[in-house]
């Protein structure tokens, strides 16, 4: 079982590029992925349950929708987030660094819903460690999925050791190897911190060179480690599985 924790409806690239739940399913048939957490980004909170409602209507058996969490002044989503989690029965909560401040007057109402709804936050923290490291402490019972092992391409090794050793300190941290660059933090990171808190992502659909392709690829990425099985089958499923309690 494969199953893919980070899957965009709509990035949060310049572009803004959204795909369709076909395009999603499709690429995960040629690429072999069982499931998929979807989410938009760079859109209001309304917005992104309509899409991933959408993308779970089409496909119930295949798409896991997050909604995305965007606090502004002008209109609170608490409401709109519990909603979706209560009532349309939505699996987690997606936050983005780079559109909305994890300050503790944004988002720690936010954080605080999911630790009382008991579904996990996957949080782009733009390479924030104090962030994350100050909702861990204050959310020991929220499950915190920290998306590309900190930062998204990262290339500073020094940064993500900050990240795996918050990881390590704090049984609520867990790290998503999409955007991965330097794979072998992610061997080192099974050792460290454990197989069962690493969930594999791809940060999909990329058309380079085409989606079903970037996906292999970044399957790849984790089966070219050569982990012990039983690693590699928390990394690639068991883990987020457990994470959603599915
Ligand atoms: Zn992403």
């Amino acid at each position: 079982m494969i199953v893919d924790a980070h899957v965009h409806l709509k990035h949060g690239d310049v572009y803004r590029t959204e795909y369709s739940p076909e395009t999603i399913v499709e690429t995960m048939n040629g690429a072999g992925i069982d499931l998929s957490i979807v989410f938009a980004i760079s859109t209001t909170t309304r917005r992104s349950i309509e899409m991933a409602l959408e993308a779970r209507r089409k496909f119930p058996e295949r798409l896991i929708p997050f909604v995305y969490a965007l606090p502004s002044y002008e209109r609170p989503v608490i409401e709109e987030l519990r909603y979706a989690i209560v009532d349309l029965g939505f699996k987690g909560i997606k936050i983005h660094a780079g559109e909305c401040s994890l300050a503790e007057y944004i988002i720690d109402p936010v954080i605080s819903l999911a630790e009382n709804l008991k579904v996990p936050c996957l949080i782009d923290c733009v390479g924030r460690h104090l962030d994350i490291k100050r909702i861990a402490e204050c959310f020991p019972n929220a499950k915190i999925i920290v998306a590309h092992f900190g930062k998204y391409l990262c290339e500073d090794e020094g940064l993500i050791d900050k990240f795996m050793s918050l990881a390590e300190a704090h049984e609520n941290i867990y790290l998503d190897t999409s955007g991965v660059l330097l794979t072998h933090k992610i061997r080192e990171a099974a050792e460290k911190v454990g197989s069962n808190r690493i969930v594999f992502g791809t940060d999909g659909p990329q058309r380079e060179p085409d989606t079903v392709s970037f996906t292999i690829k970044e399957v790849r990425k984790i089966k070219s480690l050569n982990l012990k099985t039983e690693d590699e089958e928390n990394i690639l499923g068991r883990t987020i599985l457990e994470i959603l309690g599915i």
